[in-house]
């Protein structure tokens, strides 16, 4: 039972065949077998067997449910859960418990879908491979001696692992898309605004969206739809009208123009990973689309500008974690310096709360950012990476006059292996190459499973498409999974 996709857990329940609870339990158990990939920070067995029981037992005496009624979400530790530890993968929020939900939760709840435990991610949403969490690295279920990508590799091993039908995760940079296509599932980065980021702990304010990880395009759009729209409380939510992604998506997108970068594949990029990628160009042809060269000239200063830009807005977001309000407090404050000895106890205590706080990759983004932004070097830096940003979103103005879809590789490798990147944050930050672009854009962005290395590691080809073209990707990515099979394959779990 736990291999299933969302929808067709659904319509089990919905006819009766089988019980949330008996679903619940199927998953709880797997989880618990699959420990060891260290998906999961928080899963309380018993708060979830409650919910699910809750909407078997409204189910049973033939009330409303919602559209997600009895199946488990699996949430990065990044969303505010009410009363539930809520820990961004981070010694500075090791004991934090939320006093509210974050509106993708409440939408959730409304859903009546069971908050499935909290995922592992890196800290504070900052890295590639869910390694610079607080709580030790998650492994990727397909080679439990690679990475899973991140930073929401725990959501996207809950969805792999079949340890959860259907996860949240959130996207600054790649961190849904990039673990999806490192693990094998669908992850979906929605346009800037079109989900509300209320009650998600802030990365960088301009970038950061929340998304779906499913097994395939169906379940995604079903997470999706119940996720997205206006929220008072977001002032960077659009307002307007959340399409029905499931309607529409077995009917192929009316035109079928599909754009494709040349510097984007070739040289550079991972043998197995062009190979796919050419391959999966080759099915929508087949299936009647268009193909068409298009430019995106600037996207290669996406990853400089997004290393300005996202560190800037992480600077001032975390300046809040100092023990003082927010956040982890050092008990030992004394002077250990020389230097100390004339500082305020107060400022102290924060400079020993945040030392001990945040890990290495948090305070490296905190000082880029606070250089970025200081006084003489903003117009150098920080206000030169916006006026990039707009370039590359010109560009894919340009080439969405052109074509309806862009389609790339997600990342321009498969899974690497568990501490072949650490000590090195360039080649980790190379790993979102492909994915950045869309986030300084905000455009939407959707990655697909599109093949398998020799070894066995999972590759993704992501599509990009304008602003609140969702329906589009879903639609597109429909096409694709009508004509191959990636969609169904699964890891080897023992
Ligand atoms: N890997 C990128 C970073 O480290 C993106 C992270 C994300 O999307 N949250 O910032």
């Amino acid at each position: 039972m736990t291999s299933a996709t969302a929808s067709g857990l659904l319509a089990q329940l919905n006819a009766g065949a089988v019980t949330s609870e008996e679903i619940v339990r199927g998953y709880l158990d797997r989880a618990e077998r699959l420990k060891r990939l260290n998906a999961f920070v928080h899963l309380d067995a018993e708060g979830v067997l409650d919910q699910a029981r809750a909407v078997d037992s409204r189910r049973r005496a033939g009330q409303p449910v919602g559209a997600l009624a009895g199946l488990p979400v699996a949430i990065k530790d990044v969303l505010c859960v009410e009363g539930e530890l809520t820990t961004c993968g981070s010694r500075m929020l090791k004991t934090f418990r939320p006093p509210y939900d974050a509106t993708s939760i409440v939408r959730l709840r409304a859903a009546d879908a069971v908050l499935f435990g909290k995922t592992n991610m890196d800290e504070y949403a900052m890295g590639s491979s869910t390694e610079t969490s607080a709580f030790g690295p998650t492994l990727n279920p397909w080679d439990e001696g690679c990475i899973p990508g991140g930073s929401s590799g725990g959501s996207a091993v809950a969805v792999a692992a079949d340890c959860a039908p259907l996860a949240l995760g959130t996207d600054t940079g790649g961190s849904i898309r990039q673990p999806a296509s490192l693990c094998g599932v669908v992850g979906l980065k929605p346009t800037y605004g079109r989900v509300s980021r209320y009650g998600l702990i802030a990365y960088a304010s301009s970038l950061d969206q929340i998304g779906p990880f499913a097994h395939d395009v169906t379940d995604a759009a079903l997470l999706l739809k119940a996720i997205a729209g206006h929220d008072p409380l977001d002032s960077t939510s659009v307002d307007r009208p959340v399409p029905d992604y499931l309607a529409s998506l077995d009917t192929p997108p009316p035109s079928l123009r599909v754009g494709i970068v040349p510097e984007f594949l070739g040289a550079g990029l991972d043998p197995e990973v062009d190979a796919a990628v050419r391959e999966a160009i080759r099915v929508f042809e087949a299936a009647g689309a268009t193909v068409k060269e298009v430019a995106l000239p600037h996207s290669k200063y996406g990853v400089p500008a997004y290393y300005l830009v996202a560190p800037a807005e992480c600077s001032s977001n975390l300046a809040r974690y100092d023990g003082t309000i927010y956040g982890h407090r050092a008990a030992d404050f004394s002077p250990k310096y020389p230097g100390e000895k004339d500082i305020a106890p107060l400022v102290l205590m924060m400079m020993a709360s945040r030392a001990e706080g945040f890990g290495a990759e948090v305070k490296r983004r905190i000082m880029l950012g606070t250089f970025a932004l200081s006084a003489g070097y903003a117009d150098q830096f920080y206000n030169q990476a916006l006026k990039v940003r707009r370039l590359i979103k010109n560009d894919f103005d340009a080439a969405f006059a052109e074509v309806d879809v862009v389609l790339s590789p997600t990342s321009p490798t498969p899974a690497f292996k568990l501490g072949e990147k650490t000590s090195d944050p360039i080649a980790m930050y190379l790993s979102d190459i492909f994915t950045i672009t869309a986030n300084l854009a905000g455009i939407p962005g959707l990655s697909i499973p599109c093949g398998l290395t020799k070894s066995g590691l999972p590759i993704g080809l992501q599509l990009l498409g304008p602003a609140f073209s969702e329906e589009t990707l879903l639609r597109t990515a429909r096409v694709f999974e009508r004509a191959t099979d990636w969609h169904t394959k699964r890891p080897g779990l023992k």
